[in-house]
């Protein structure tokens, strides 16, 4: 089988290098795909938001699979307009993407469904929300979200009413994040650890992957501002089993049900964000694909055939499955450029990559690269994600940033502490 891989990032290489291990994989194709990616893939330079585009290209090259890396494909409809077309596409269409896309639609649903997850209250206009914060029902912080995808950049932590009045002038009044800004979620702040629950689903059965753990703050100790993520690894302590269980009872399986009860049956990665304290644990947020960075440590971990679980996904299947994962821990150190997530310069020659790959364990999956003739070179806020599998979490901690040490171009930053959480005494 041949299959296109939509979108450019370092979970997109790893789409791509997963499935160009499968026998059943006759050729990979990434569009617009980076530098890493041309090591197990075409790159075709294609414009990922013209569906018709890429229809046509799947239709003249055989694609028998395609898959969508990035939510705004998803909730544009792509997996709608393939479908439409006749092709095998995996994701979740336009309306079961709405639990990504509508932070209104997704906490309303499991609101009414009674799924964990913080108190909240929505708002369409400016005015109101003000008048809601002087109501005496809100505590600091306080959290305030824009209702669409604004690049993890619509949610602002408010330490007080000023910070909180700043945030609903940014999103309602000046409009920062366009149409995504129209509605608010104001919501209580949760305290406790962040994990990752990703998931495939057929819209009946649920078959999770193991846990993960993002690193979204951009120094270490988790201090600055959110970024695209830093690290990841896998698995999280934080998800005990028993607490894996109740994520599958209260959560998963519950908004699977939900989105059938809709009318918006929901297939592809269902990725839950959670809040675990004190032995339970709430809904962040969801995202309707593989998490970045979370996608690096865990495709590494997974040896069942990835295109064979997407197939049975799309054939409603899944029941049929069971996944086969490696029982080592994977760590993955994201290298960034200087300044990201603000201004950061682009087009450093990178050094050290092939040294770095040859480590054993290793992996270093591409995400803001670009190749110029002979050189790789830096395209993007995240450059690398260099990810290490070892017997153990210490060793695969080590061995990663034995890699990120082989590695160098002026500029360059990464977290010292990825890991460094999930080895502290519970
Ligand atoms: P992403 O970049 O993952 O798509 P997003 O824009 O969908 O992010 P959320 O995941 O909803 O935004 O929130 C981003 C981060 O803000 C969370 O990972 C968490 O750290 C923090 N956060 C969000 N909601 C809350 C809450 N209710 N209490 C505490 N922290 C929160």
């Amino acid at each position: 089988m041949k299959i296109l891989v939509i979108g450019s990032g370092g979970r997109e290489h790893a789409l791509a290098w997963s499935f160009a291990r499968s026998p059943r994989v006759s050729g990979v194709y990434c569009a617009p795909g980076n530098a890493g990616t041309e090591a197990v893939a075409t790159n075709v330079d294609l414009d990922t938001t013209d569906h018709a585009a890429l229809i046509a290209f799947a239709r003249a090259e055989g694609i028998t699979l395609t898959v969508v890396g990035p939510e705004a494909h998803l909730s544009r409809g792509i997996v709608d307009d393939f479908a439409a077309a006749g092709l095998r596409i995996f994701g979740p269409s336009r309306q079961a993407a709405a639990l990504e896309g509508s932070k209104v639609f997704m906490k309303n649903l499991l609101a009414k469904h009674r799924i964990p997850s913080a108190a909240y209250a929505v708002f369409q206009d400016q005015a109101q929300a003000v008048a809601y914060l002087d109501g005496g029902a809100v505590s600091y912080p306080v959290v305030v979200k824009a209702d669409g995808l604004a690049a993890g950049k619509g949610v602002i932590i408010a330490a007080d009413r000023g910070e909180a009045v700043a945030a609903l002038e940014l999103i309602m009044g000046e409009k920062a994040f366009g149409e995504a800004g129209s509605q608010v979620v104001i919501e209580e702040f949760l305290t406790g650890e962040e994990a990752s629950f990703i998931a495939f689903t057929d819209g009946k059965t649920v078959l999770p992957l193991p846990s993960s753990q993002d690193h979204k703050a951009v120094f270490d100790g988790d201090q600055g501002p959110n970024t695209g993520g830093m690290g990841a690894y896998s698995p999280a302590p934080v998800l005990t089993p028993e607490l894996e269980r109740q994520v599958m009872e209260k959560i998963m399986y519950p908004t699977v049900a939900a989105m059938a009860a809709e009318g918006r049956p929901y297939r592809g990665m269902l990725y839950a964000g959670l809040m675990i304290d004190r032995g339970e644990a709430k809904v962040l947020e969801f995202n309707c694909r593989f998490g970045d960075p979370e996608a690096q440590p865990l495709l590494m971990r997974l040896r069942s055939d990835l295109s064979e679980v997407m197939d049975a996904v799309i054939d409603q299947r899944l029941a049929e499955i069971t996944l086969d994962i490696d029982p080592r821990p994977t760590v993955c150190v994201v290298m960034a450029a200087g300044g990201y997530p603000g201004a950061y310069a682009s087009g450093r020659d990178i050094q050290g990559l092939e040294a770095a790959g040859e480590l054993a364990g290793v992996e270093v999956f591409h995400a803001g690269t670009r190749r110029e003739h002979e050189r790789i070179v830096t395209a993007g806020g995240r450059v690398l994600g260099v990810t290490a599998l070892a017997d153990d979490l210490p060793a695969a901690i080590a061995q990663a940033y034995r890699a990120v040490g082989l590695i160098s171009w002026p500029d360059c930053y990464f977290r010292r502490d990825i890991g460094q959480k999930a080895l502290r005494p519970r």
